[in-house]
């Protein structure tokens, strides 16, 4: 909160205790999903502790299914494995495809910190280029020339489908078939949308998503999932999932203990049924924005730019994105209305204090560092109401006039 207290003790500015409090909100808010589904969640998870199988059970059978159901139509396409996280799935996927010490893994250093770090547990190193300034995701073109630059030592990218948007997959379908790397997607924040209207997960060798209870589609803690159409990645992905073991006690490789709880399943799978309806609630609330920031001003004459999306992409909007001038400001007066914003991300990966050791410096990623000064994520949830989102223009618009 914005600071409503005087300098000398507690009193509230005059204007301010005469001006009626609105309700505040917030940039998520996941009760209003939960209180219409309470009753039939309390029974899946009722069903599971009757069953007493928390560990790779017939939920998490259950859950794999209906997953790959919704991403292709059919279970027959892809692989899809459970596992304990987004993270995990990441470095899964990594692994599994491959990638292990002494390769270099480009990807984006505007993203979650984990797209990153689930490279450095493979024992691989990141390298990272710079964004496409208009989709916020990793730039083919700036892909290719550090793939010219190093073309034997990269051996995946890890492209992430940022917000609920996939990453240009035809030019990285191109890099793929001419550099011969494999491709991996960082599909956390993306479970529903599409390129060339093919899932997200069925693009790359193999994807990884994230059940983060904040994700578009979330768990009650933390869950993951990898696909794959390659039944041999799909097959080592599970065991490295599960301790390097196929047979019980024998242990081929070193793995991990990666595996998709019966709880969460059960959860998952009931979401899985609204899921199509949330994304497009999501879709509608996106373009509703759009269309009242435009109205209001902001977009030509205030400098306010709207998130892009590519024609070829299904954007499912996980989260709506704006570049905005004065950005912190702009926060902390929409924080003072009770509007809640967040930074999506306010540091790029290349210049975290835990990268050090990778040697990049400020200035060697401009369209990344400049767009993690700009940015503003909006409240968006399926459930946001369309006068909340004529308050929250309202309260940007008042800023800046
Ligand atoms: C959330 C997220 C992750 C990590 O997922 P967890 O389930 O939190 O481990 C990785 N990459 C991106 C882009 C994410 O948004």
């Amino acid at each position: 909160m914005a600071e409503i207290s005087t300098k000398s003790g507690a009193k509230l500015l005059p204007e301010q205790t005469t001006v009626e409090q609105k309700p505040p909100i917030p940039q998520l808010d996941l009760s209003r999903q939960f209180d219409q589904l309470r009753p039939q969640i309390l029974g899946a998870l009722e069903q599971v502790c009757s069953s007493q199988q928390f560990i790779q059970g017939q939920a998490v059978k259950a859950f794999e299914a209906s997953a790959a159901i919704f991403l292709t139509g059919t279970k027959e396409l892809i692989h899809a494995i459970g596992c304990a996280s987004g993270t995990d799935a990441i470095w899964l996927a990594l692994q599994a495809s491959g990638i292990g010490p002494g390769d270099e893994v480009l990807t984006t250093p505007f993203s979650f910190i984990a797209s990153t770090t689930a490279i450095l547990r493979c024992g691989a190193t990141p390298v990272f280029a710079d964004i496409d300034p208009a989709t916020f995701n990793l730039s083919p073109d700036t892909a290719r020339a550090a793939l010219i630059k190093s073309p034997n030592k990269i051996k995946a990218i890890l492209p992430v489908h940022l917000f609920g948007q996939c990453a240009d997959w035809d030019s990285f379908t191109k890099l793929k078939s001419e550099f011969g790397i494999v491709l991996v997607e960082d599909a956390a924040q993306s479970f529903g949308s599409t390129w060339n209207n093919v899932s997200a997960g069925m693009l790359g060798d193999a994807a990884a998503f994230s059940f983060y209870p904040t994700k578009n589609l979330g768990a009650f803690g933390d869950a993951g999932l990898v696909t794959s159409t390659s039944e041999a990645i799909a097959a080592r992905v599970r065991v490295l999932g599960n301790h390097g073991m196929k047979r019980r006690y024998y242990h081929d490789e070193v793995g991990a203990n990666s595996r998709l709880d019966s709880l969460q399943a059960a959860v998952l799978d009931i979401k899985l049924q609204y899921l199509a309806e949330w994304n497009a609630a999501r879709r509608r609330i996106a373009a509703h924005y759009d269309q009242l920031l435009k109205s209001a001003g902001l977009v030509s004459e205030l400098g306010i730019t709207l998130p892009h999306t590519d024609p070829r992409a299904t954007h499912i909007f996980h989260q709506y994105v704006v570049r905005a001038p004065r950005r912190n400001a702009l926060r902390e007066h929409l924080t003072a209305q009770r509007i809640g914003t967040e930074i999506y991300y306010p540091l790029p990966i290349h210049l975290q204090q835990s990268m050090k050791p990778l040697g990049y410096t400020a200035g060697s990623l401009p369209e990344s560092e400049r767009t993690a000064a700009e940015v503003l994520a909006l409240p968006i949830f399926p459930e946001l109401r369309k006068d909340e989102q004529e308050r929250v223009v309202e309260a940007i618009r008042n800023f800046y006039r």
